[in-house]
C-alpha cells in the first residue's frame, strides 16, 4: 500500500486546522470559535498588548527584515540586548539567538560533538534533539525514559572522547521533569558535558520563570549548555543557548545552522524583550497555571481516566487506540473544545492519548467545561 494511504488507514493522516484570529484560549478556526487546549502560548503572552507594542514599535523603527545572518550584517543591537538579558535572566555568563529551537538543537550538538564522540539522549527527547543527536555523527545511544541506571551503563561502558548526555527539561508529550539534579551528577561523575532543552519549562519553572536552572539551582559548571525557545511560555519565536563565553564563542564559530540563517527579525527580539519583563514581573501567571492544573488532575481522576504521574501545564489522558484517541479528539471539536489527539510515532506504539495544555488565561470555568465534555468518553 502506498504510504500516504497506509497512514489514513492507521488512523496516522494529519491535517491542519487553520486559524482566524489571535492565538488565545479561544481561538477562531473557519469562522467557528473553540476553546482551545493546545497551544504552548503557556502564559497568555503571545498576544499581550506590550509584547504587541514593542514588536509594532521595533518594527517602526528599524523594520521587518534583518536583511542578513549574524556574522554578516544582521546582528543587530535588538539582538545583543535580549542575550544580555537571557544571560542575566538564566543566571549564565553568555546566551546566544538561533532563529528557532529546532536550529539551535541542530547546531548545538553538531557544534560540540562528532565522530569520535558519543551523545547518550533520554528515549523521549523532543525530535529535534533526536535528529540533532543522529546529524552530528556521534556514536548515538538513547536510554529508557529517565532511567539513570542505564544511562549510567551505557556512559561507563562508552569509550568516546567526549560524551554528550541530552535531556528535555519538561518532556513534551508525558510532562514529566527531568531529574537533571541527578543527571548533573552522573555528567560530573562520568566526566561528560549534559546540555538541557527547556522549551517547556522555560518561563514557566522556577520562581521567577527563569526555567529548570532556576528550578533545581543549577549553575553552568553543573549544567552547561542550556537551550530554552522564545516561542512557547514567551508568546514570541525564536530560542537561544546559554553557557560559559567558551561554549558560546564555539557556537559562533562553528554552529552552522547559527552562522547560515538569516537572523530573527530584530523587532521579534524587542517583543521578547517585553516578554521577559512580564515573565519576571508577574508571577500570578505561574501560580495561576498551577491551581488550573490541580484542577484538571481532580477532575479527570475523579472522572477515572488514566493520568501520567506529571504535574506540569502539559497533560496527558492515555486512550490507547490511535483511532479512539482521534474520535474523541473529534468528538471535543464538535462541542467547540481543541484538544489534540497524539499518535505514533510521536508517542510509543499503544500510548496514544489526548494531550492538554493549559494556559494562565484559561478560566476556572472553561477546565469545569473541558472536564464536562470529556465526561462522555470516560
Ligand atoms: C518546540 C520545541 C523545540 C523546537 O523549538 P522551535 O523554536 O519551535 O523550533 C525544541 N525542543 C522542544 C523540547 C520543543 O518542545
Amino acid at each position: 500500500m502506498p504510504a500516504l494511504e497506509k497512514r489514513e488507514c492507521d488512523a496516522l493522516y494529519r491535517t491542519r486546522k487553520v486559524l482566524c484570529g489571535p492565538q488565545g484560549t479561544l481561538v477562531r478556526i473557519n469562522g467557528k470559535s473553540c476553546l482551545s487546549f493546545c497551544s504552548n502560548d503557556y502564559l497568555g503572552l503571545a498576544n499581550h498588548p506590550d509584547v504587541v507594542a514593542a514588536f509594532q514599535q521595533a518594527a517602526g523603527q528599524f523594520g521587518v527584515g534583518s536583511g542578513a545572518a549574524h556574522l554578516i550584517s544582521g546582528h543587530h543591537d535588538l539582538h545583543r540586548a535580549l542575550e544580555e538579558e537571557l544571560a542575566e535572566f538564566t543566571g549564565r555568563p553568555r546566551a546566544l539567538l538561533f532563529s528557532s529551537g529546532y536550529m539551535a538543537n541542530l547546531g548545538t550538538v553538531a557544534a560540540l560533538v562528532g565522530r569520535s564522540d558519543a551523545v547518550f539522549e533520554d528515549r523521549l527527547n523532543h525530535a529535534s534533539l533526536l535528529d540533532a543527536g543522529l546529524h552530528s555523527g556521534a556514536r548515538f545511544k538513547r536510554y529508557p525514559h529517565v532511567d539513570l541506571n542505564s544511562l549510567k551503563k551505557q556512559l561507563s561502558e562508552s569509550s568516546a572522547q567526549r560524551k554528550l548526555i541530552i535531556t528535555d527539561s519538561v518532556f513534551s508529550m508525558d510532562g514529566d521533569i527531568a531529574p537533571l539534579q541527578k543527571l548533573a551528577e552522573c555528567a560530573k561523575q562520568h566526566n561528560a558535558w549534559l546540555m538541557v532543552d527547556d522549551a517547556h519549562g522555560f518561563g514557566v519553572l522556577g520562581n521567577q520563570g527563569a526555567g529548570c536552572s532556576e528550578h533545581y539551582g543549577l549553575s553552568h559548571y553543573e549544567l552547561p549548555i542550556l537551550m530554552a525557545t522564545l516561542g512557547k511560555a514567551f508568546g514570541v519565536y525564536g530560542a537561544f543557548v546559554a553557557g560559559s563565553d567558551a561554549l558560546i564563542e564555539t557556537l559562533i564559530q562553528q554552529a552552522r545552522t547559527y552562522i547560515y540563517t538569516t537572523a530573527l527579525p530584530p523587532a521579534v527580539a524587542a517583543a521578547s524583550r517585553a516578554s521577559l519583563r512580564i515573565v519576571k514581573a508577574e508571577q500570578w501567571r505561574r501560580d495561576k497555571l498551577a491551581s488550573l492544573i490541580k484542577q484538571f488532575r481532580h477532575g479527570a481522576r475523579q472522572l477515572g481516566f488514566e493520568l501520567l504521574d506529571a504535574t506540569t501545564h502539559i497533560q496527558a489522558i492515555i486512550v490507547r487506540g490511535n483511532e479512539r484517541a482521534l474520535s474523541i479528539s473529534q468528538g471535543l471539536f464538535e462541542q467547540g473544545l481543541l484538544v489534540s489527539a497524539i499518535r505514533p510515532p510521536t508517542v510509543p506504539e499503544g500510548k496514544a492519548r489526548l494531550r492538554i495544555t493549559f494556559s494562565a488565561l484559561h478560566t476556572e470555568a472553561q477546565v469545569n467545561q473541558l472536564l464536562t465534555a470529556l465526561e462522555l468518553y470516560a
